[in-house]
């Protein structure tokens, strides 16, 4: 792999300051030096190193996404994605997280395939170069309670291979699933704690017990495993923290009680609360049946006003807000993901550099590479992207994969910068 050196770039490091402008050599797949333009040393030419002359491009680091499913097949119900054969759903993940990278996320967690080891399988062959893709933590199937979110099984069909999620009762039955998945070798162990309106539970009703759920963390934790929970109902997200569940997705309904619970842990967790799937649900999911007049029966009007407050709330507290959440499905299509980040200035009221930190600095712990990722600096993992435009005063360029001129993962472009057109890639120092 040569050694590349982006000059004149302008550089966000991920450790919350103002971008300025420099250079950075990468050696391998490292960050080996960073270079402030009249501040000191002017660097070298490196021998042997591909130049890029970034002309005031955007250098920032490769995005991490927080809730991913790459077995959700851009389809409008839980059925629909469950029935794609294993042959097909395979290559479609396959194809799937090659588009995460296209789309500037160098890292994605996975937040529960559609059928046992999509995950896995995926992340193995990406990590040994059989496909293209991000960095990736394979999760589990949705482990879920029969009637629950995930449970697609028919009366008259009760058998596992028509649901969607792992269908477990009682405390041994969770046990031997957290054990089956732990076997196939998954870096997480995903559980619904709540419900799902569309799918008939209400998202502020609970489904497990404690005990069951206790178990569950125990279980995972004996394996090494993390554990993330959906969980949208306040009871679920005071367990979560009760319980040790590090990842929290959704989150939406809170009280003080659950604020104050989430801040006193917030070193322990993470949220990432999926907006997109909640405005996009409530808004522009007609085109499927689900007419706004629909949705706000089923009461996704409501919890988008709720989850909106509870971030809110969380932002003024500290706690952790990640980029990420349920797209894959027909109206929040893969690739459409940076979206997220306009929803959290519009909404969640960040500035562009929180919501920029959020899919970066932040991004690192929630794959568990804090020392490596996330940031512009020397010895960190060279995953980069090089961005026409500046999107700390327009955060939507990063919707653009027009606008993501170069993607570079562990050292390596995915997609190199149109060389010819370099001297004409800024807007921003127009
Ligand atoms: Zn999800």
């Amino acid at each position: 792999m040569a050694d590349v050196l982006f000059t004149n770039a302008r550089i966000f490091d991920g450790s919350g300051d103002l971008p300025y402008a420099g250079d950075v050599l990468v050696q391998g797949n490292r960050i080996a030096r960073v270079t402030r333009t009249g501040h000191g040393a002017r660097s070298l030419p490196v021998q042997g190193a591909t130049v890029v002359d970034a002309a005031g491009a955007f250098l920032m680091p490769g995005m991490v996404e927080a809730h991913t499913h790459f077995s959700w097949n851009d389809q409008p119900s839980l059925d629909a994605i469950q029935r794609m054969p294993p042959e097909e759903h395979i290559l479609w993940c396959a194809q799937v997280a090659e588009r995460y990278l296209d789309m500037g996320w160098t890292s994605c967690v996975g937040a529960a395939a559609a059928k046992p080891r999509l995950d896995v399988v995926i992340r193995n062959a990406i990590n040994d170069g059989t496909i293209v893709g991000p960095r990736y933590l394979a999760a589990s199937q949705e482990i879920t309670v029969p009637g629950g979110l995930g449970d697609t099984t028919q009366p008259h069909l009760p058998q596992p291979e028509f649901a969607f999620g792992a269908i477990v009762s009682g405390c041994e039955e969770m046990r031997r699933c957290v054990r089956m998945f732990a076997k196939y070798g998954v870096d997480s162990l995903k559980i619904n704690l709540s419900g799902e309106s569309i799918t008939g539970m209400p998202g502020e009703m609970s489904q497990f017990t404690e005990a069951e759920i206790a178990t569950c963390v125990e279980e995972a934790k004996a394996w090494g495993k993390r554990v993330a929970a959906h969980a949208r109902s306040c009871w679920s997200i005071k367990q979560c923290v009760k319980l040790g569940i590090e990842v929290i997705y959704h989150a939406s309904f809170t009280d003080e009680e659950a604020l104050d619970l989430l801040e006193a842990h917030k070193s322990q967790h993470f949220i990432a609360p999926g907006l997109a799937w909640l405005i996009n649900t409530s808004h522009h999911a007609s085109a499927w049946g689900l007419t706004p007049e629909v949705t706000r029966k089923m009461g996704y009007h409501r919890e988008l006003e709720a989850a909106i407050e509870s971030m809110k709330a969380m932002r003024r507290r500290g706690i952790r807000i990640l980029p990420g959440g349920d797209y894959g499905f027909a109206w929040t299509p893969h690739g459409t993901n940076a979206k997220d980040l306009e929803y959290f200035v519009k909404y969640v009221g960040m500035s562009p550099m929180e919501a920029l930190l959020s899919a970066t600095a932040w991004g690192a712990p929630m794959m568990r590479m804090g020392d490596v990722l996330g940031q512009v600096r020397e010895g960190c993992l060279a995953d980069l992207l090089l961005v026409d435009g500046d999107p700390l005063a327009d955060i939507s360029v990063l919707q653009d994969k027009a606008r993501i001129l170069a993607v570079m993962k562990d050292g390596a472009f995915h997609r190199a910068p149109p060389v010819r057109s370099a001297r004409t890639m800024s807007r921003w120092a127009a």
